[in-house]
């Protein structure tokens, strides 16, 4: 007998991979509409879900994780089921999840750092945003990452709010860090840091920068650390200086007086110092005997291109510092799935609006979307998902209206878990990830911090059996 799809007897089945904010978003708008039952599988690699909120966002914006409240509310209705730890391309296909699902719906970021392509970037001391910001925040894939922290003059390449992160938590002492979420292992690290100087290097001027004025601002409250510029560094081109009469716009203002007031500072208030460096482009790292020593910068000037956007060149001025440690931070990168339409061309998994298309002939690939970072490129705040998966969700409720279909023989809950353990996937439910999270919390408390992450993977699946053992002897 044949059934529309979205009924109540044969509910709307779509697997989303990847618990950030766009996979929560797009369920989210699953779940808001009237027109469809709709039943949600979501995926992650993980055993913890919330993508970046967990792993990226600061361990000291703690108030910007809390939306992670609205996300289990989503994810505590019974149409959701999460499976965490399971991988889409190692643990399970594509093609295993079209046959089970009406539609498979990719929301799994931007995993990776672009290059920054210069000599000396793969040297002992040269790391990746993905590397420090994975650590400090506790993912499992870089818990056992080591960073010298005896360097005085650290470099961060970029200028974006993801590099002011870096600088922040380089620049804060330990007792600043102690209550935020900041890993035990990791404080324990950075307690030991001699950091004296952080330079921030932006290829362009003071007016062309990324971070935000909350941002900038958080850098003048910090306890032994202070921002500083040379006044001649803002000092702004012609053609800045028009494009600024007539913008206005109200987030480069801001910044401008931050700089302005910082650029007042003096360097030796307070034992550190965060350099902002601007038109400057990183040259090479220099390494001694494989470690890194030393950044070579050229300066850079500004012209208006044909279409009138302002561009950096590189001049024949270059500078040398002794750094000790760089940061890469110049922005993520989208890696292709297996068997999934990449367009290498815009760095993002192949797409129109969200419906996922062949590369060349832009066909849809029949039931499957994308959502997030993989849909539009790393760029947006967790806000900017949420409109973002609502489009991709409006192209997919289209594609399904008037479709019919076979009632399921079995329900889809048993359906994945048979299809997980033929594979021996040690999957990770929703409320067993709870239970992790309460451990997490509990420990938190006991040491006046929000929460104490648990780091390995092996360690987490270790908590949730010992749980689950001792409330099965207790018969719960
Ligand atoms: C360092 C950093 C700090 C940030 N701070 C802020 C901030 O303070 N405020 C703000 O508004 N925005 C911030 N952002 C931006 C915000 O985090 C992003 O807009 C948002 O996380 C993008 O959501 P997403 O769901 O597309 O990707 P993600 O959040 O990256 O989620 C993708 C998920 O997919 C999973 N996944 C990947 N591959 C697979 C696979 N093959 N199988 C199964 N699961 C998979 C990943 O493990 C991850 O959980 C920050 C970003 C970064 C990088």
């Amino acid at each position: 007998m044949q059934y529309k799809i979205g009924c109540q007897q044969r509910p709307l089945q779509i697997a989303i991979i990847g618990s950030g904010p766009s996979g929560f978003y797009a369920a989210e708008g699953l779940f808001r509409q009237k027109e469809f039952h709709v039943e949600v599988d979501m995926f992650e690699r993980l055993p913890t879900p919330y993508g970046l909120i967990r792993a990226g966002v600061a361990p000291d914006h703690q108030l910007i994780k809390s939306v992670t409240k609205i996300y289990e509310k989503i994810a505590l209705r019974p149409e959701f089921r999460f499976w965490g730890n399971v991988e889409l391309g190692k643990h399970v296909t594509k093609a295993e999840l079209l046959e089970r699902f009406d539609a498979v719906l990719y929301a799994v970021g931007a995993q990776v750092d672009r290059g920054l392509g210069i000599p000396g970037a793969d040297l002992l001391g040269s790391y990746s945003a993905t590397e420090f910001i994975g650590w400090y925040n506790g993912h499992p894939d870089y818990k056992d990452m080591k960073f010298d922290f005896s360097a005085r003059k650290v470099a961060v390449i970029g200028m974006g709010n993801v590099a002011i992160d870096i600088a922040r938590i380089l620049a804060k002492t330990p007792e600043e860090l102690a209550v935020t979420d900041i890993p035990q292992h990791v404080l324990d690290q950075i307690r030991r840091s001699q950091v004296e100087d952080i330079y921030l290097f932006a290829r362009r001027g003071p007016m062309q920068v990324a971070f935000t004025p909350p941002e900038a601002k958080e850098l003048m409250e910090l306890e032994k650390a202070i921002p500083v510029v040379n006044p001649t560094e803002l000092k702004l081109e012609y053609f800045s200086e028009k494009i600024l009469e007539k913008s206005q716009e109200r987030r480069v203002i801001q910044l401008l007086e931050f700089l302005n007031t910082i650029s007042k500072n003096d360097p030796a208030s307070k034992p550190r110092r965060i350099h902002f460096c601007f038109r400057r482009s990183p040259q090479e790292i220099y390494g001694n005997k494989g470690t890194v020593c030393g950044l070579k910068v050229a300066r850079n000037e500004l012209f208006e291109d044909e279409e009138g956007s302002l561009k950096s060149r590189e001049t024949d001025v270059f500078e040398e510092l002794g750094i000790q440690l760089v940061f890469r931070c110049i922005g993520y990168k989208v890696e292709p799935l297996p068997d999934v339409a990449f367009d290498s061309a815009r760095g993002t998994i192949a797409n129109i609006g969200g419906r996922v298309v062949e590369v060349g002939s832009q066909k849809p690939c029949p039931g499957e979307y994308v959502t997030g970072w993989a849909k539009r490129g790393p760029t947006g705040v967790i806000g900017t998902n949420k409109p973002d998966a609502l489009e991709t969700v409006g192209f997919l409720l289209k594609d399904f209206r008037n479709r019919e279909t076979e009632v399921n023989k079995r329900p889809q809950e048993e359906v994945i878990a048979d299809l997980l353990k033929t594979h021996q996937v040690p999957f990770v439910p929703f409320e067993e990830w709870k239970i992790l999270d309460q451990l997490e919390l509990e420990e938190g408390e006991r040491k006046d911090k929000p929460r104490e992450k648990v780091t390995t993977v092996e360690e987490m699946l270790k908590i949730i059996q010992e749980k689950k053992s001792e409330d099965a002897n207790h018969g719960k």
